[in-house]
């Protein structure tokens, strides 16, 4: 099967970047989410992408004009997975939002239709379970910034098809992504290792071992990491981190016990740059 359009489920900060890499490799993209002003942050942050690489001269400015042009915000969820050949869901960490979408999905989209999703570690295999097509349905986990970042992780479900791998695997190559191919656990490979180091950075900081700013610079300079713990929190979003986390700790037990400092900050809503404050101030 070859794909032609491609329709992504939520415009947020990962859902605008797999958006905007889809319509560069010349997909036709629908971008859904469901209040407009999702939809115009989303289109805004592409906007801002595309306009920083003209501005390097990575980019002509009608080559961004077309790359737009095959982009198609849309708020009615009909009108955006008609005619899809793959759907790629990307919305919040939440299974049960997850699942409903999804189902709903099911009486809308071709047979044909492959299910990605972008999930950070939920069950592939729990949520195409609830489709009729679990055989049809993959995790394929982005990485943020989605245009800047290589990685395309790649997660078999248990009833994944090869043929379902196959595609995602060459559709993963054709924008511009490196694959590699995980078998599904909780977190898959990437965030299994990484929210843990994430998460004891919250510990070390409510612990008052050191300020943020040295804990992130000694993870920087001392183990050449390109950002510090804390504020690469603050970038993925510390609301979606957590969900992460507590998916590794039901899964797999109090090793993986989500900070409280982590808690707190989301109970405040500072869910770090997106929403303008998090670890750190981004107001200012
Ligand atoms: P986000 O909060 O920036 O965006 C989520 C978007 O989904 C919002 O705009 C929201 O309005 C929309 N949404 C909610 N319910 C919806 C529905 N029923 N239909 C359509 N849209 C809906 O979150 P994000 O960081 O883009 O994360 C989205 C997914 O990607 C999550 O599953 C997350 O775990 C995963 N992910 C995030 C990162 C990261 O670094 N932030 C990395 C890899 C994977």
């Amino acid at each position: 099967m070859e794909i032609k359009k491609v329709c992504v489920l939520g415009a947020g900060l990962m859902g605008s970047g797999i958006a905007q890499v889809c319509a560069e490799a010349g997909y036709d993209v629908t971008l859904r989410d469901i209040e407009q002003r999702f939809i115009d942050g989303g289109m805004k942050a592409i906007n801002k992408n595309l306009s920083r690489s003209v501005e390097k001269g990575n980019k002509t400015q009608e080559e961004m004009d077309a790359v737009l042009a095959r982009i198609k915000p849309l708020l009615d969820l009909k009108e955006a997975a008609a005619g899809a050949d793959v759907v790629v869901e990307v919305i919040i960490e939440v299974m049960s939002v997850k699942k409903k979408v999804f189902d709903e999905l099911e009486e809308i989209v071709p047979d044909h239709c492959l299910f990605f999703s972008n999930t950070s570690g939920l069950s592939i295999t729990e949520m195409a379970a609830i489709t009729k097509r679990p055989e049809k349905f993959i995790g394929t986990h982005f990485f943020n910034p989605v245009p800047v970042m290589r990685l395309l992780e790649i997660i078999k479900g248990h009833d994944t098809s090869d043929e379902t791998l196959k595609i995602a695997l060459e559709w993963g190559k054709k924008i511009g992504k490196k694959t590699i191919i995980v078998n599904e656990a909780p977190a898959f490979a990437v965030n299994r290792l990484l929210c843990v180091m994430l998460n004891e950075a919250f510990f070390t900081l409510e612990e008052g071992v050191a300020t943020p700013e040295d804990i992130d610079t000694g993870m920087v300079l001392g183990c050449n990491h390109p950002i510090g713990p804390l504020a690469l929190s603050d970038l993925i979003g510390l609301d979606t981190l957590l969900h992460v986390i507590e998916g590794l700790h039901e899964e797999l037990g109090d090793k993986y016990r989500p900070a409280p400092l982590l808690k707190k900050l989301v109970r405040a809503k500072r869910f770090g740059r997106k929403s303008g404050k998090g670890v750190y101030d981004y107001t200012k």
